[in-house]
């Protein structure tokens, strides 16, 4: 990461002379930086790395990131344009968040531009101005912070809510956007004292101190925890705090939030779901007195702008966000936490397909402060950095207080005959724990009524034509759709190939399995979490409050259950079907079931009552299964990562994956047979494929891909360079759609 580009502004070589110009980085999909002669005025020695320029780009003007000073490469001056205007005084971003995104666009093999523009909040990407802009914004005292809505006054408690979500208070444009009379409700607010009118940036900097103290003594793996990264606040440090779920790793992160803010300085958390914010963000809240912001694609960008401005300028000490905000400048950076940091949401799937836990390491080391990953399931890639001593491990072995582990229990479910789905001993069970009003959670892995729709009598089933997938039926919208592509065509009566009246629901999703249990519990209260059920803006959070407050019996749902969130009352948690995941292609597929069992069966017995955790399976002899139930998640990894070894696989060894597509068959598998022909020269890198992707064909286009894998990451990247370096020359590479994946997380 030593990078002499730095020293190109220090223009202490070069002589000031008129030949000077500006190398811009444009944030489009071109590997290479562009000349343009300085505006009129302007003093180049004062110019730094990452400053926002305005450009003439084609017949356009955009907002292009300057990364150097120098001598031009075109030979005719007479070509190069000005640059419009220089868009801020000094850069936003600092010299280390620069270095970081040249790291960056070097080891993901991404256009400098596009990562650049990947760092800034989108109004800023526009041009937008980084001045405090001195609006009046509507914002809540800490009296309405705490307060509860007001029953009698629904539009007050509308906007309270509203306000209450907002970190650093809404300008009044932002509350016109809400298309309601916020005005009426906004001064009974006022006069309640709940809320107030300010100037400028909300927030002025408040010392970081405790409201409240911490309701517990640490216990003592808590404390050495602690001290650990404490101790290494003056440096760099990777540190992975391993933690069964409810073994207190968030009280570790407060803690060590209230000793780097009482040493003035910054924090930024990071999650991989903006689902998981409200959680933490309510405990941090609660605990200490300083401004936080908050930073996910959920919020509008005006506050986004904000809350990324307030990190950058100093006046918010904590930044709670999810992957995208790993990149937000820090003017007093302290410490970088990262929860959950086996989650695959830390990857991004497309474009700019960056770790976020990956890059947080980078930064936390160039800025030399400690970073802190928690999980109660780590994955194998930081288990292997612990083995090799680039990470230092911290373990919380035990549950708090009381909580006893969950108990497991297989149900071999071979030989039965279940009803909808679900075995006589989970439904006894279920009915047990009702009965002992106690919640029962039980987990399935898809969403929508059933996975497909098949005839009895010739066997069809409905596929998307546009993809190679099955329709999922959707039964409360009456409609078959493709998870892959969107499409969506009505449920048939008929099957459209032998026109018999006798098509069946086959499979399990979560829309089933609810209706099956509403028939053998009709007095239960039934609650069905997933992506469809949640897609209304704060019904995920109703639904935590209805979970917490008791009124929920039986909770159902997807992968979204599993995530991170605390429901005390549930003893009985039920996995219906992990089979698919135990024979998958991928080799992480054993690596993500493991986790999710540990964390879907985490959610079980948090408090006094201790949990019960029902596996249903037709694997009951599965190795993997067997050692993880036995045995538990970390001699589970430990036999994992043995395998993983065995087989050279990462952390082993180090891949890239080049996917393509188009609009025929042949197109993408010709393109990657060139690469994978350049690859052969290459005696350190594997080149296996190109093979079709695990789904050749999705929303009509068809996908090939080729792997490559190295035992060492320098040739890997290497190679990863001469081939992008050389897909000009290929005649392919004009008809597909390529990407080069670094790290891969998802072989899909
Ligand atoms: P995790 O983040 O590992 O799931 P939490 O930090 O949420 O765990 O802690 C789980 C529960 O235990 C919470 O209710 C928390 O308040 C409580 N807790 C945390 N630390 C302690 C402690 N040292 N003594 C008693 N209770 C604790
Ligand atoms: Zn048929
Ligand atoms: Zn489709």
């Amino acid at each position: 990461m030593t990078e002499p580009l730095d020293s190109l502004l220090t223009n202490s070589g070069l002589e000031p002379s008129a030949d000077l110009v500006l190398k811009i980085a444009i944030p489009r999909p071109l590997r290479r930086s562009f000349d343009y002669l300085p505006p009129p005025g302007v003093d180049l020695s004062a110019l730094q790395m990452g400053l926002r320029v305005e450009v003439p780009f084609g017949s356009r003007k955009t907002v292009g990131y300057l990364l150097g000073v120098g001598q031009s490469e075109v030979a005719d001056k007479a070509l190069l344009k000005p640059a419009l205007s220089l868009l801020d005084r000094e850069p936003l971003l600092f010299s280390d968040d620069c270095a970081i995104l040249l790291w960056a666009s070097r080891y993901y093999h991404y256009p400098i531009g596009e990562v650049f523009a990947t760092a800034f909040p989108v109004l800023l990407r526009q041009g937008g101005s980084a001045e405090p802009a001195c609006v009046r914004l509507l914002g809540l005292t800490a009296a309405g912070r705490a307060a509860a809505p007001p029953t009698r006054a629904p539009r007050q408690a509308m906007l309270l809510q509203v306000l209450q979500e907002s970190a650093l208070g809404m300008a009044t444009a932002e509350l016109n956007a809400l298309g309601w009379d916020w005005q009426n409700p906004a001064r009974a607010l006022i006069d309640k004292g709940w809320a107030i009118y300010q100037d400028g940036e909300a927030e002025a900097i408040k010392p970081g101190v405790a409201v409240t103290a911490s309701p517990h003594q640490l216990n003592p793996a808590q404390q050495s925890a602690v001290d650990a990264v404490l101790d290494s606040l003056d440096g760099y440090r990777a540190f992975l705090l391993e933690g069964v779920t409810g073994s207190g790793k968030t009280e570790v992160y407060l803690r060590l939030a209230e000793q780097v803010l009482a040493r003035g300085a910054q924090v930024m958390i990071l999650l991989p779901e903006i689902n998981l914010t409200p959680q933490l963000e309510g405990r941090f809240r609660a605990r200490l007195a300083t401004s936080l912001v908050v930073f996910h694609s959920g919020l509008a960008e005006p506050e986004r702008c904000r809350a990324w401005l307030a990190l950058r300028n100093g006046t918010a000490s904590i930044l709670l966000g999810t992957r995208s905000a790993v990149f937000t400048p820090m003017s007093r950076p302290g410490l970088i936490i990262l929860d959950e940091e086996h989650d695959a949401s830390f990857k991004q799937q497309d474009h700019f397909r960056f770790s976020a836990r990956d890059v947080a390491v980078m930064r936390a080391r160039r800025l030399r402060i400690p970073i802190l990953m928690g999980s109660a399931t780590p994955s194998l890639e930081s288990l292997g950095n612990v083995q090799s001593g680039r990470y230092v491990r911290l373990a919380l072995p035990e549950r708090t207080g009381v909580a006893a582990p969950p108990v497991f229990r297989v149900i071999d479910i071979r030989k039965q005959r279940l009803n909808e789905g679900l075995s006589d001993a989970l439904l006894a069970q279920i009915g047990a724990a009702m009965a002992r009003g106690e919640q029962a959670l039980l987990f399935i892995n898809r969403r929508g009524f059933a996975p497909t729709l098949i005839c009895h009598a010739c066997g069809w089933v409905a596929e998307c034509q546009r993809c190679d997938a099955r329709l999922v039926i959707h039964a409360a919208e009456r409609c078959l759709r493709c998870h892959h592509c969107g499409h969506e065509e009505p449920v048939l009566r008929d099957c459209p190939k032998c026109r018999t009246a006798d098509l069946r629901p086959l499979g399990l999703g979560t829309e089933r399995v609810e209706q099956a249990l509403a028939k053998q519990f009709p007095k239960a209260r039934l609650l069905r979490m997933d992506r469809d059920s949640t897609r209304r803006k704060g019904s995920l959070e109703d639904m935590l409050d209805k979970i917490n407050a008791g009124e929920v019996d039986i909770l159902l749902g997807t992968q979204m259950l599993a995530k991170g969130h605390h429901f005390p009352n549930v003893t009985l948690v039920g996995i219906l079907d992990v089979d698919g995941g135990l024979f998958s292609l991928d080799f992480r597929a054993g690596e993500r079931t493991a986790q999710l069992i540990v964390q879907v069966a985490g959610r079980a017995g948090r408090e006094e009552r201790p949990g019960l955790v029902l596996l249903q399976t037709r694997q009951p002899e599965h190795p993997l299964l067997r050692k993880l139930i036995r045995e538990g998640y970390p001699a589970f990894a430990e036999a994992a990562l043995q395998e993983r070894r065995a087989a050279e696989l990462p952390p082993y060894s180090y891949q890239a994956l080049c996917r393509a597509e188009a609009n025929d068959e042949q197109t993408p598998a010709l393109f990657l047979t060139r690469l994978a022909e350049l690859a052969a020269g290459q005696t350190e890198v594997l080149a296996l494929g190109p093979v079709p992707a695990p789904m050749p064909r999705q929303a009509g286009r068809w996908r090939s891909q080729l792997l490559l894998q190295s035992a060492e990451r320098k040739p890997l990247h290497d190679l990863v360079e001469i081939l992008i370096r050389h897909m000009p020359q290929i005649p392919e590479t004009k008809r597909v759609r390529w990407s080069m994946d670094i790290d891969p997380v998802d072989l899909f």
